[in-house]
């Protein structure tokens, strides 16, 4: 394997689990769309998630009535248990070991200078109000928020991770397609939907 081409790769998604805006590249956001990192290193196996908040709830602005908050809870209390969506070979014996949920990253898509300004002109905001009220409307039209999940697991037999089946598309119809890099002595990017479902280590 060709050590400096894997060094080259863990940088760039260390560049894109970071970065908030930076992801954009290996990650469109796409609506039916997700993506999916695993890194397996020695025991260590760190999946992350990064999808459409339009895939998995069905919105993507704050949410606002009581039953886009119970959706968002709803979502992040079954995520927290990562067999509720991946279904990782017990035979590699995985123990979870620590869990990040649903951070969210809004994406105005157009919007960036006006939203890094918007202390700075506050005070103006009554004399603009009709105005901002009249792109108010279009700002939100454009309104796009990805949802993340980080998992961390130690494998004790890493070695009997090989298919490992992803059970969102069952839960999630409007998801579609998952697009996943996969970095374990090897790297591959493999393309998942309904009818192939597995991710594979080997
Ligand atoms: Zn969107």
């Amino acid at each position: 394997m060709n050590r400096a081409k894997l060094a080259c790769t863990a940088t760039l998604l260390g560049m894109v689990t970071t970065g908030v805006y930076a992801q954009s590249s290996l990650a469109p956001h796409v609506h039916g769309e997700a993506l999916l990192e695993t890194v397996l290193e020695g025991q260590v196996l760190t999946i992350t998630l990064q999808s459409p908040a339009m895939n998995l709830v069905g919105f993507e602005h704050a949410p606002e009535t009581e039953q886009e908050k119970a959706s968002i809870k709803a979502l992040e209390s079954a995520m927290q248990a990562p067999e509720y969506w991946i279904e990782i070979p017990t035979s590699a014996d995985c123990s979870l070991s620590s869990v990040e949920i649903g951070q969210h990253h809004e994406l105005s898509l157009e919007a960036h200078d006006e939203h890094e300004h918007e202390d700075e002109h506050e005070h103006e905001h009554e004399h603009e109000h009709e105005h901002e009220h009249e792109e108010g409307a279009s700002a939100q039209a454009d309104e796009h928020m990805d949802l993340r999940f980080d998992y961390s697991f130690l494998c004790a037999s890493p070695e009997n991770l090989d298919n490992v089946r992803i059970a969102l598309f069952d839960r999630y119809p409007a998801l579609t397609s998952l697009t996943a890099q996969v970095i374990t002595q090897t790297q591959s990017v493999q393309t998942l939907n309904a009818n192939t479902p597995y991710m594979r280590f080997k």
